[in-house]
């Protein structure tokens, strides 16, 4: 036998961890730092700061890091230290009584799903505002004591990290996370082994780990596919936060929605609510679908209970932002659904298409979602109504304003998103229950008690710690990639805290339009580089790598900001995150944001500046469309004066040098004899007291509760009793007046009165005659009224006026409207039949119409 060259085979690496000791007095201390709840807890971040000041700045924050790292001398000294354990004491106290609060069992109880939760920076599994936000609204639910829970992924390299080249190109560099560094927890199943969810793709199964991110009293359970249980085919599911191709996008989904039901189920875990934070979650929904026909229920049976125990959040205003897949790529994992469930393959797919019909149409998981449950909202009032019209095509027969999408506008945690120093400040001067009563605007108004000079001293502090901020974070990375040292240097030093400073910090996504500002460079020139009335502009935010042209701006920005008469007066800060978002909305005076409307849906990085004394100056787009005080901040106008988008652009460009040339620097600059501008105080206090109180996280959730969980609830609860007694009863009713709905027709009708000759004033009388096939005042009528002619674009729908059932022989019923037109003019009208039954929710709820002749 010939001797090989090498002979070996590859290791099998397991993965152990060490833990670090602590001291017996200490271990609080770890329970503490796996408890997100310092996240938004100053004291908490605090004591671990004063554990090690330098390697706090080193781990960046995260307690479980500093833990793992504190040399164990320094623990024991610690624990020798009074004053340090009565620190330790305080606020482990504090957090226990804080998680000793059960749960308020008289609200119904939420599963929550999103794909990312923006908690903290130290845990990378967020990209942006969908992302802050879900981590805001289950902080929320934990301080207000929400029996919740949320389900999300444990993500390997999460969202990049952003540095430019020394010519201004975004490179994104993706770091892996080590798990039992962050401040989270494996979970295990009852045999002490990890817990595993195995969840079915194509003919074999995926195998998730869970994790958990304890949130205060939430439990926020995230899945993992990165590893050894899995090909390398499956690993990279849960990677990267919206990154591979549409195959990988669809395996996440999968994963989010049918995994995380799986995993729920694993956990013995069951809510009331199931709410889908964006479509990504959707699948949630066929998951349940299929428990309820394994419990041996019909489909139809099966979709009454799903649809009223779920919501749908859509975060987006364009139909070019939901996911759509391929019949064939969808079929690939889908295929096996169907039969399970019932139903066809055609029906199956049906569910994501607007026209179920069309076999050219791509599977849509938004309108698998508007399909699957009863409820679903848009994100501020006017997304409320674009998404109204957005989804209009789904249920056919009613316009746009008629269905039920309705809207709850997006808010901010405010224990997260207010400095420290402002948090003094209404503790000082607001009504001590102010954090249970935080939508209670008369509260807020105690700001208009605090002396000016000390709204100036606090905003002047946070100011100085934003430059001071940016001066330790950049000074680094500028050094090593923007060459010129010198250059750097005199950058550095130019940024002054005295200036009116501007941030204009988010995604780069081009409908923002960062590039606004830089319309007229000579004219912004002019205002920047007044030595009287300084200016300094702040820009931060990352671009999607696959978005060239968001890149494309950020480029330009830079390179807008390395010219010499620009230099130190608009800079770009890179890798935009939350460490970086708090510091900007607190630290800078003005917070603009200039979406092409109305495509913000809601924006809420403007929110966190208002609870930190910064003013808007902002699009009516989104929340501020809402949100906007005169007095207490600046708008640029509501109407759209053109069509043509860079029309639009100058015009709304000049209007902000306007602004900032004739009213907001002089207001700024108007300094009295103690330094400040009294001026400038008041819009600061108007706006806080009169915008806030209605942005926070606290007024989100509990709109959720009002428009939607409760009212879901009771009705699920209705629909579930007696073994689904009433579920069945609706779907079998559903079905029978599906079958005769084609047969189902007017007998007679006296209603040609209503065409030619009709005068204001003057009572009409209507009357139909219908053949209901034998259901039982199944039908209801009602006359639509349009108000112009055939062929105008801006119809508006004028009255929708119902007609009454006067009487009933057999299968045959009368319906009559009583009509006096109130006012003159062209109009078209029809009479349209729907399906009539106390038990819906809504009209779309079962969307059949028919248009009489
Ligand atoms: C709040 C926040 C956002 C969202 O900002 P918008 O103005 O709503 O786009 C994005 N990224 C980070 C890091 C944030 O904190």
């Amino acid at each position: 036998m010939k001797i090989k060259a090498d002979y070996t085979n590859t290791p099998q690496w397991k993965e152990i961890t060490i833990k670090s000791n602590l001291p017996e007095e200490l271990k609080c201390l770890d329970e503490l730092a796996h408890n997100l709840w310092w996240a938004w807890n100053y004291d908490a971040q605090n004591l671990f700061q004063s554990l090690d000041e330098e390697l706090y700045q080193e781990v960046q924050g995260n307690p479980v890091l500093l833990l793992d790292r504190l040399s164990y001398d320094r623990k024991v000294a610690v624990t020798k230290d009074k004053a340090m354990m009565k620190k330790v004491k305080d606020v482990y106290k504090k957090f226990r009584t804080y998680m000793d609060v059960k749960p308020n069992s008289k609200r119904p109880s939420v599963a929550y799903f999103c794909m990312e939760y923006g908690l903290n920076q130290t845990l990378k599994i967020y990209s942006g505002g969908l992302g802050v936000l879900a981590g805001d609204y289950i902080k929320e639910a934990s301080d207000s004591n929400v029996d919740m829970c949320a389900v999300g992924f444990l993500y390997r390299y999460g969202y990049f990290t952003q540095s430019l080249s020394i010519d201004g190109q975004q490179i994104a560099q993706y770091n892996a996370q080590n798990f039992n560094s962050l401040p989270i927890e494996r979970v295990y199943d009852s045999n002490g082994e990890p817990m595993v969810v195995e969840v079915p793709y194509l003919n074999y199964h995926v195998h998730a780990y869970v994790w958990c991110a304890n949130v205060g009293r939430i439990k926020l359970y995230l899945l993992d596919t990165d590893n050894n249980l899995n090909s390398d085919f499956d690993k990279p599911i849960t990677h990267s936060l919206y990154g591979g191709d549409w195959e990988n996008r669809l395996k996440q989904e999968i994963l989010l929605g049918i995994g995380g039901m799986l995993m729920l189920k694993k956990l013995g875990i069951k809510k009331d609510i199931y709410h889908c934070n964006e479509g990504h979650a959707a699948l949630c929904n066929l998951q349940r679908l299929c428990d309820y026909v394994d419990s041996g229920l019909s489909f139809n049976q099966a979709m009454e209970l799903v649809r009223a125990s779920s919501l749908y959040t859509v975060h987006t205003p364009v139909p070019a932002g939901h996911d759509y897949f391929d019949e064939s790529l969808f079929g690939k994992y889908m295929g096996g659904y169907p039969s399970r469930l019932g139903i066809s393959w055609d029906e199956f797919i049906g569910m994501g298409r607007e026209n179920p019909d069309d076999h050219n149409e791509r599977f849509c998981l938004s309108t698998f979602a508007c399909n699957t449950c009863q409820e679903v909202n848009g994100v501020s009032k006017l997304h409320g109504w674009v998404s109204q019209k957005m989804f209009a095509n789904i249920w056919r027969g009613y316009y746009p304003e008629e269905n039920h999408v309705g809207y709850v506008t997006n808010g901010v945690h405010l224990p997260t998103w207010t400095s420290s120093e402002f948090r003094e400040l209404y503790d000082k001067y607001f009504d001590k229950n102010f954090i249970n009563d935080q939508s209670n605007e008369s509260i807020w108004h105690g700001i208009y008690n605090c002396p000016d000079a000390e709204i100036w001293e606090t905003r002047m502090t946070l100011k100085k710690k934003l430059v001071k901020y940016i001066r330790e974070k950049f000074t680094q990375n500028w050094l090593k990639n923007q060459g010129d040292p010198s250059r750097v240097m005199s950058l550095l030093e130019r940024i002054n805290p005295n200036a009116l400073m501007i941030g204009f910090c988010r995604r780069f996504a081009t409908y923002k339009r960062a590039h606004l500002l830089f319309t007229d460079l000579d004219r912004l020139a002019k205002i920047v580089n007044n030595p009287e009335r300084p200016v300094l502009f702040f820009f931060s935010g990352k671009a999607h790598p696959a978005d060239g042209a968001g890149q494309g701006l950020i480029k330009r920005i830079y390179e807008i900001s390395q010219r010499p008469e620009f230099l130190g007066k608009i800079i770009f800060l890179e890798d935009y995150d939350m460490q970086l978002a708090r510091r900007l909305v607190s630290g800078v005076d003005i917070w603009m944001n200039t979406p092409t409307r109305p495509l913000e849906a809601s924006g809420t990085s403007g929110e966190k500046a208002e609870m930190n004394g910064v003013v808007n100056l902002s699009v009516l787009d989104g929340w501020w469309l809402e949100g906007y005080r005169e007095g207490a901040g600046w708008a640029l106008t509501e109407k759209r004066t053109y069509d043509n988008q860079e029309y639009q652009d100058q015009l709304d460009a000049a209007t902000i040098y306007g602004l900032l040339e004739n009213d907001i620097l002089p207001m700024y600059y108007a300094k009295n004899q103690q330094g400040f501008s009294e001026e400038w105080i008041k819009v600061i206090k108007n706006s806080i007291a009169t915008i806030a109180p209605h942005y926070t996280m606290k007024r989100q959730l509990d709109d959720y509760f009002e428009k939607f969980y409760n009212k879901e609830a009771k009705r699920f609860k209705e629909l579930s009793a007696n073994d689904n007694a009433l579920a069945k009863e609706i779907a079998l009713w559903k079905e029978t007046v599906a079958e005769r709905w084609d047969s189902i027709h007017v007998v007679s009708q006296e209603a040609n009165t209503l065409i030619d000759g009709v005068e204001t004033g003057v009572p009409y009388k209507l009357r139909y005659v219908i053949d209901e096939q034998g259901l039982n005042d199944a039908i209801g009528l009602e006359l639509v009224a349009l108000k112009g002619v055939q062929g105008q674009d801006d119809r508006e729908l004028y009255s929708i006026h119902q007609f009454e059932m006067v009487g009933n022989e057999g299968n045959l019923y009368t319906f009559e409207a009583n009509i006096e037109p109130a006012k003159a003019g062209a109009y078209r009208i029809a009479v349209r039949m729907y399906p009539k039954n106390e038990h819906l929710p809504h009209r779309q709820d079962f969307c059949y119409i028919k248009w009489l002749n």
